[in-house]
């Protein structure tokens, strides 16, 4: 099903020719923000020069570095009285940066996502429940306009209050939610605690992002709830949701890259790589009059797959994302991200839904801790088939990430519950 078959089919020639195009206009804007006047000054940068889409990674990247330094409105393009919103990121990863829009930039984001929920079924018929926090972050409102856009009925449940969240899919047959990857699971417990079977509650499909999460995470969601899940991925900085989304085949999630120009690059040496190789993504928002911003360096780490996609949509996909740059634990030497961890855990079915990694240095030398809800009927049974379920956590771990963990068995229920953008590392070696 398509939003707008024209623009998502268009071929690749046409496509280019349009980035090309949109991307004069954002230079040019940008060039008359006080932000990029300077660093276009310092680099030598003329953007009248930039001839041809190749020319883009000429270009100085832009860093959350940068936002923050040009904070609040350092990076603005129009008159304030043009301006009719802001947003601000989750702040995951320090201070918060700042986003403004025009009207025109909320309306082509309404629009984008009306075309990304539509590539996976969503229409005027379903009815929309969205449980990522409404405010400041851009997951609940970016959603909210986008479905409405669309035609949903909306329910704007925002996060947390799980009680309520159940009654509202029962009293309103929720067909569509939205809601991050960490809750979803834990929710789905409260559903069950309630006595209801989450399939019960006819939801259809979801749609799961903001968080890292790995493959093996989507399919317990899709089991658990009898729906089917939809990677959506975004960030604040480039509108918020919607900078790519996956379409039925559920196999990557196509960039629109009429909004967003796409690279990969190697993050240490700031190089450029071809289609399927796996690094940091850079985006390059070319559809924001308010805030243009330049080859944005996400951290996040992920691979473009350039091979068309069964659907007939000719813009690219990304591969999930692997974890950000920064989120990386180095543990005795060895690089560990912790969605390697997730993959291992959340495939054994006696585990529960919510797991944390704590790390310690003991002796000078690093601890791998992890802390695993398991099902309680586990602790009921004998104590020999706990035991051989921690070996094989440890084995099927040690195999992944080369380290060998302490593993710690908690009844479910245990670790504070997620509602938002999970926690599941405390690194007490910092302190
Ligand atoms: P913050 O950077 O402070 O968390 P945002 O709220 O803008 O601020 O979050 C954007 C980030 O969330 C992305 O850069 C990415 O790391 C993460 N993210 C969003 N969607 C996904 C997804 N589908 N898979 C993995 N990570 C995601
Ligand atoms: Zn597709």
């Amino acid at each position: 099903m398509f939003w707008n078959r024209e623009i998502e089919t268009i071929d690749r020639t046409a496509l280019e020719s349009l980035q090309f195009k949109k991307l004069s206009k954002a230079l040019s804007d940008a060039a008359s923000t006080p932000f990029y006047k300077k660093v276009f000054k310092e680099n030598n940068v003329d953007v009248k020069k930039i001839r041809s889409l190749e020319h883009l990674k000429d270009l100085p990247f832009t860093t959350k570095a940068d936002l923050r330094l040009s904070y609040p409105d350092g990076m603005v393009a129009v008159p304030r009285s043009e301006i009719v919103r802001m947003h601000a990121s989750s702040g995951t990863t320090g201070k918060s940066t700042v986003i403004f829009y025009t009207a025109q930039d909320i309306a082509d984001w309404a629009d984008l996502i009306a075309r990304s929920m539509m590539a996976s079924g969503t229409t005027r018929d379903d009815v929309f429940q969205n449980m990522m926090g409404y405010g400041l972050f851009t997951g609940g409102l970016g959603l909210h306009y986008g479905a409405e856009r669309l035609g949903c009925m909306v329910i704007p449940a925002s996060s947390g209050n799980s009680l309520k969240q159940i009654q509202l899919m029962q009293d309103f047959h929720t067909t569509v939610i939205h809601i991050t990857p960490s809750y979803a699971l834990h929710l789905g417990d409260v559903v069950s605690e309630q006595g209801v079977n989450p399939p019960d509650l006819g939801v259809k499909r979801a749609y799961l992002g903001a968080e890292p999460y790995s493959e093996e995470t989507r399919n317990k969601l899709q089991e658990q709830w009898g729906l089917t899940a939809y990677n959506s991925y975004g960030l604040s900085e480039m509108n918020g949701p919607g900078v790519s989304f996956e379409c039925e085949e559920q196999c990557g999630m196509h960039i629109w890259e009429d909004f967003y120009i796409a690279e990969i690059i190697n993050p240490d040496t700031g190089e450029r790589l071809p289609d399927g190789e796996a690094g940091e993504l850079v985006l390059t928002h070319i559809n924001r009059a308010a805030m243009p911003i330049i080859r944005y360096r996400t951290r996040d780490l992920t691979r473009i797959l350039p091979e068309p996609c069964a659907c007939g949509r000719t813009h690219r996909r990304m591969e999930r994302i692997k974890g950000r740059t920064d989120d990386m634990l180095i543990v005795g030497g060895v690089n560990v991200f912790p969605s390697q961890i997730e993959s291992v855990l959340m495939k054994i079915p006696e585990v529960g839904n919510n797991y944390q990694i704590v790390l310690d240095r003991h002796e000078n030398l690093d601890r791998l801790h992890i802390r695993v809800e398991i099902y309680s009927k586990m602790f009921q049974g004998d104590l020999k088939a706990l035991e051989r379920l921690k070996k094989k956590v440890v084995e099927e771990l040690k195999a992944l990430i080369t380290v060998n963990p302490r593993i710690e068995f908690l009844e479910p229920g245990s670790l504070p519950p997620s509602t938002g953008k999970a926690v599941r590392v405390i690194d007490n070696r910092k302190i």
